[in-house]
């Protein structure tokens, strides 16, 4: 059993912080039914890999004890998937080996433990009883990228077919502790055969694990049932509280679905949002050839690919390691030839002038500026608007005035641990109308998100035209 975990935040050693776990050191710790190792294949500034390997006896797993596994026969004590697969144990040894990462604390670190930073969870091994879609249903309403592919029974014996286990990869940005909380959570969940006697301190840790996600998630219901495995009653319980917990009248069912919805669509898509305005300014504006600017692992690229009025396609990134990820979201490799003609990728800075960022009818910067030092607005403005000089430019950037709605963030605190600022709506307004006159160019400014009154809308943009 495998769980791997990777970010590419830097310094991204950082990890070792936050799992209290020195990734010059491969550590054992011994568990009830066998061991845990925790050991870094990769550990290095941009990219840092922790993997967490349980070692697990069958054998010892019955031995001894009363009790055995549920429902299991005296051969299937000795036999069975356990060493291979990821399941409830994953979530004891979650609980025991990553403790301080799971519960948030970093003493090293504070800040960045509650800073939602790049994450990639794999399992090579995971049962997924309702298949690839019921994990979709699982995680990507918690803002996770799913990518499963189910293994072969045998790949020595393709005729065999498929086996009910999938090779799952979770990506997205989101604090280690809701990872490691949703893995807690939904491990078992997807295996449905929990090594332990359900009792009712499982109701209590599922509620506790659960909070502040669990009682909005479209699969509450279900995933109470299957995490409290075979205890319908104590099922029937948790979903009580959980809904109690949404302060929602349970019997208001449909307002509930409604308000379900208006959560996770708060929750999941401001970055589809700020996408979808991205794309309609780009269309207003009839653009045919568009360069993204710090594109990022390449989401509006995508978007932009898939439409075909954008004929011309370039992206760049001042990190190598994130164009790669780039690369293979957009499926470079094996694009066929009439797509893959129409976009490209190179790395560069947006602060030193390139002759390859002219040509282009639009650029778009997406929440790239507040990444700058302020001290080096002034470069990025004349690389952009003096000499690329396209058509069209989209600047997008925090409102720091909305972050005040924002429950998880402490005051005074930016929403990515990279940010060297963010912006009030004046401050942005007065810099891109400077930038605006200084290069002759036109701005017109929009909200993206919902708009609150007082505190404008989370994300605001700029689109420039020349
Ligand atoms: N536009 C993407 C990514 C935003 S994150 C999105 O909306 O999802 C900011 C990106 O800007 C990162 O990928 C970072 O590597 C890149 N970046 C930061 N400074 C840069 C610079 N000087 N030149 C080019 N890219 C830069």
């Amino acid at each position: 059993m495998l769980l791997t975990i990777t970010t590419t935040h830097e310094p991204a050693t950082d990890l070792g912080y936050l799992l209290a776990k020195n990734p010059s050191r491969c550590q054992t710790f011994e568990l009830a039914w066998g061991q845990a190792h925790v050991f870094y294949p990769e550990a290095s500034e941009d990219r840092c890999t922790a993997a967490l390997l349980l070692d697990i006896d069958p054998v010892g797993l019955v031995r001894g004890r009363r009790q055995s596994l549920p429902g299991s026969a005296t051969l299937a004590q000795y036999v069975n998937d356990r060493p291979y697969v990821a399941s409830s144990f994953f979530s004891v040894a979650i609980a025991q080996v990553y403790g301080s990462g799971l519960h948030g604390r970093s003493k090293e670190r504070p800040e960045l433990a509650e800073t939602a930073i790049p994450l990639e969870a794999r399992i090579p091994v995971m049962p997924a009883r309702g298949g690839e879609p019921f994990l979709r249903r699982l995680f990507e309403p918690l803002g996770y990228e799913v990518t499963a592919t189910r293994l072969e029974l045998d790949e020595v014996f393709p005729d065999w077919g498929e086996s009910a286990y999938y090779a799952v990869t979770l990506a997205g940005e989101t604090r280690l502790q809701d990872l490691l909380t949703h893995l807690y959570v939904l491990m078992p969940v997807l295996d449905h055969e929990k090594h332990y006697w359900v009792s009712r301190d499982e109701l209590e840790k599922l509620l506790a694990r659960g909070e502040g996600w669990l009682a909005t998630h479209p699969e509450r219901d279900l995933i109470a049932q299957r995490y409290l495995y075979r205890q319908p009653r104590l099922a029937r319980e948790a979903i009580a509280r959980l809904i109690d917990e949404d302060g929602v009248d349970p019997d208001r069912a449909g307002e509930k679905a409604a308000r379900n919805e208006e959560a996770l669509e708060e929750r999941i898509s401001l970055a589809d949002q700020r996408q979808g305005s991205v794309l309609s300014a780009l269309r207003e504006a009839g653009a045919r050839s568009v360069i993204d600017l710090g594109c990022g692992e390449g989401k509006l690229l995508r978007l932009l690919l898939a439409d075909p009025q954008f004929e011309r396609l370039a992206g760049v990134d001042v990190s190598p390691r994130t164009l790669e990820f780039a690369s293979r979201r957009l499926r470079m490799e094996t694009l066929p030839p009439l797509k893959r003609q129409r976009i490209e990728l190179f790395q560069g800075s947006l602060t030193y002038r390139d002759k390859r960022f002219s040509g282009y009818d639009a650029a778009c910067l997406i929440e790239v500026i507040e990444h700058l030092d302020p001290s080096r607005l002034v470069a990025l403005e004349r690389v952009v608007f003096e000499f690329a000089r396209p058509a069209h430019a989209i600047v997008t950037t925090p409102n720091v005035e909305y972050n005040a709605l924002f429950e998880n963030l402490p005051a005074g605190r930016f929403r990515h641990g990279d940010h060297r600022f963010e912006w009030t709506r004046s401050e942005f307004q007065t810099w891109a109308e400077g930038v605006a006159e200084r290069n002759g160019y036109r701005v017109r400014f929009l909200p993206v998100g919902p708009v609150h009154e007082k505190l404008g809308a989370p994300t605001q943009m700029g689109v420039f035209s020349r």
